[in-house]
């Protein structure tokens, strides 16, 4: 039997190599599979046909049938349109067209029966349908059930490919095709309960009841979430089985030595279970492969130092990479003040480290006497060689997903452990795909005697309510965090805005020292310019984004953020974060216009409401849908789910997981799953090549 994915869409009735051409370009059809693999998204009621003079004002959908009484071209130049009269006999609307005036002019008869379906609109007062669908009468079926609906770029529809044209192709696909081998196991299909592939492909484009077409969905959703988890869960058993990691059994000296004689306060609970976690991984046997998720400030650092040492205290070395040259910078001088302390030797390299030093420090590295190397993850593009890599600690990471994580494999002869830490609370469903071949780890409470940052959002026209707020903590000694949004598109404006918000707040604190950061700065300027921010020479900080992840200044209490309704709520959460991290009481101010939309504030107001990551992060990714959400681009897995949806499926991702481990526990090579190990193949092999192993 041939496969599905093997068919080129060219040979299908009605298409040939000019369409073929087109629908691979503009819907990514290439295959029969992708074609029936190109789900609605959404589907028209068409059971009833209404009478036009019961058709309320209520701008749904309607279904009428009639005829035109006439049709005419009217207007000018762009105003150029066709429009007719339609009647049923109880009453008239008008129909419009934009596009393709010729060919309605000659298509469509005056005295002719048709059906029109389309979204209604109320325009001077009149019912009108613009650019409805329309049936020709001898063809009619009243009842045409669940009319499925697919998303088609405007490009397709001014050359005449319609929603029909696609149904149509569907439909002769299906006609013409003798069998479809099932795809899902079919103890899945029992246990689950799940639609036949065959009966699901019919059902979900062209179901005769809601019902119908929600089975459909499901068995579909369930299907494309499996598939992921069975990939990843596959991929970390293996390198679970074939990569040997490095066994640390001794808490030696340097640990010890720092835990009584360094570090400064005490752990938190959460950071004892989360250090008795990495332990246990790390006298395994096994490689680590560990998420650690704390919200800003939770004290992750501590955590990344302590697992060092006992790499160190084990006669191996450690990385810790960070995402900004600053936040290297910054991590360097706070591990390097303690781990100096016993002995241990940090060292930092990036982008901006001279040929000279970078020449002393590949050495240094090769010969051992560096512990510890802390550095942007440049630090893996380059030719550095350890000595003995054991750990590799990825510091705010929410970037680096499984592709480039595999990097890191050829750094040493055997896999070093991997930590992987992130203040970005990822939403769960989030983890389990981008990340799902990781254990997780939380650490989920704050160090004592934190007060919990007082969030406002405020007008423009409160701005001298803020400033005397700001002025306030200024006299008390304190340091503001001023920040703009990044304009992409536009990075004159961007500087613009910056630069008047740098004018303006220096007028309005008057005898306050003020910096400023931009990320097109030269890094030594940038740097320059977090110095004397960190040493508390500018008392206020005006930025852009660039300050978002990590800087750690104690002392800075408000953080004001600028056109908040630019930012995602991840992102703000983020910036928050800056602040809070001494005893005293920190602010959060979103400054925005007076005027934005109700769903707007309603986002704005999960900030004011909460400062919990995670809810945020689950809020963030309902809002925007997980295709938005920071770092999934990047993150080496493409994200084009065909229709299950992160944010709203996370029930379906569950029991697929749990359908993938119940699978994969009963035959973990799938040596009995043959057709799930072909689909595995041909459907992620092609991408990142994230299913491979080393
Ligand atoms: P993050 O998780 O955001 O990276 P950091 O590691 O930078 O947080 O920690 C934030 C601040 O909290 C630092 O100044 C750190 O010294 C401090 N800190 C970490 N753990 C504790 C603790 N157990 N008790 C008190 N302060 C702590
Ligand atoms: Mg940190």
């Amino acid at each position: 039997m041939r496969r599905l994915t093997d068919i080129d869409i060219k040979y299908l009735k009605g298409v040939g190599p000019k369409r073929a051409d087109t629908l691979g370009k503009e819907l990514d059809i290439h295959t029969y599979y992708d074609l029936l693999h190109y789900f609605p998204s959404r589907y028209d009621d068409r059971s009833k046909v209404v009478k036009i003079k019961d058709v309320a004002s209520d701008n749904s959908a309607i279904q009428v049938r009639g005829r035109f009484i006439v049709i005419n071209t009217v207007g000018e130049g762009a105003r150029r349109r066709v429009q007719g009269l339609f009647s049923d006999g109880t009453g008239t609307l008008d129909v419009v067209w934009f596009n393709r005036l010729k060919y309605v002019q000659d298509t469509y008869r005056v005295g002719v029966d048709y059906l029109l379906f389309g979204k209604m609109s109320i325009f001077n007062g009149r019912i009108s349908l613009v650019h409805p669908e329309i049936d020709p009468g001898d063809t009619i079926v009243d009842n045409q059930g669940l009319q499925a609906q697919y998303s088609i770029p405007e490009k397709l529809k001014t050359r005449g490919f319609t929603q029909r044209s696609l149904r149509q192709l569907i439909s002769t696909l299906l006609a013409s095709m003798p069998a479809v081998e099932e795809t899902l196991p079919p103890e899945l299909l029992r246990h689950y309960g799940l639609m036949p592939l065959r009966e699901a492909l019919e059902c979900v484009h062209f179901p005769k009841t809601r019902e119908q077409a929600d089975r459909a969905r499901a068995r579909f959703k369930f299907e494309e979430l499996f598939l992921i988890q069975l990939n990843i869960l596959s991929y970390s058993r293996n390198r679970k089985a074939n990569i040997a990691g490095y066994t640390f059994p001794r808490i030696g000296t340097f640990f010890n030595r720092f835990y009584s004689d360094v570090l400064p306060f005490s752990l938190t609970e959460a950071q004892k279970k989360v250090m008795r976690e990495i332990r246990a991984d790390l006298g395994s046997g096994r490689q680590m492969n560990r998420l650690l998720q704390g919200d800003v400030g939770s004290g992750k650092t501590i955590v990344a130092l302590m697992t060092s040492l006992i790499a160190v205290d084990n006669g191996y070395q450690a990385c810790i990479m960070a995402p900004t040259e600053i936040l290297a910078c910054q991590h360097y001088e706070s591990l390097s003040a303690m781990a100096g302390k016993i002995g241990v030797r940090v060292e930092l390299l990036t982008g901006s480290t001279t040929k000279k030093k970078r020449d002393e420090l590949h050495a240094s590295l090769l010969d051992g006497t560096i512990h510890i190397l802390v550095g942007t993850h440049a630090v893996i593009e380059d030719c550095v060689e350890f000595r003995r890599l054991g750990l590799v600690v990825i510091d705010e990471q929410h970037r680096f997903g499984v592709a480039q994580r595999a990097k890191l494999w050829n750094k040493s002869t055997s896999a070093p452990h991997v930590l992987v830490m992130t203040a970005t609370p990822i939403p769960r469903t989030l983890a389990m795909t981008v990340y799902g071949d990781l254990d997780v780890s939380v650490i989920d409470a704050l160090p004592p005697g934190r007060k919990p940052i007082m969030t406002m959002l405020q007008y423009e026209n409160r701005r001298r309510e803020v400033n005397s707020l700001i002025l306030g903590q200024l006299k008390a000694g304190r340091q503001v965090y001023i920040v703009y949004p990044l304009i992409q598109e536009n990075e004159k404006l961007e500087l613009k805005d910056l630069l008047q918000g740098l004018d303006a707040t220096r007028l309005a604190f008057p005898g306050y020292e003020v910096g400023m950061v931009h990320g097109k700065m030269r890094p030594a300027e940038k740097d320059e310019q977090m110095q004397m921010f960190v040493s508390g020479k500018t008392r206020i900080l005006v930025a852009t984004t660039v300050i978002e992840v990590g800087v750690n200044v104690p002392n800075a209490s408000v953080m004001v953020i600028e056109n908040a309704e630019r930012f995602g709520l991840s992102q703000l959460h983020q910036l928050r974060g800056r602040v809070g991290r001494g005893a005293d009481q920190s602010y959060c101010i979103l400054m925005t216009k007076p005027n934005i939309a109700a769903d707007t504030r309603k986002r704005l107001e999960i900030m004011v409401e909460t400062t919990d990551g995670f809810v945020i992060a689950d809020a963030d990714m309902k809002l925007r849908g997980p295709g938005d959400i920071e770092g999934t681009m990047q993150s080496g897995i493409a994200f084009n789910l065909r229709i299950a949806n992160l944010a709203s499926d996370s029930d379906v991702l569950a029991v697929a997981r749990q359908a993938a481990t119940m699978i994969l526990d009963s035959d973990p090579l799938l040596e009995r799953h043959y057709s799930l190990r072909e689909q595995l193949r041909i459907h992620f092999n092609k991408t990142a090549g994230w299913s491979r192993i080393s």
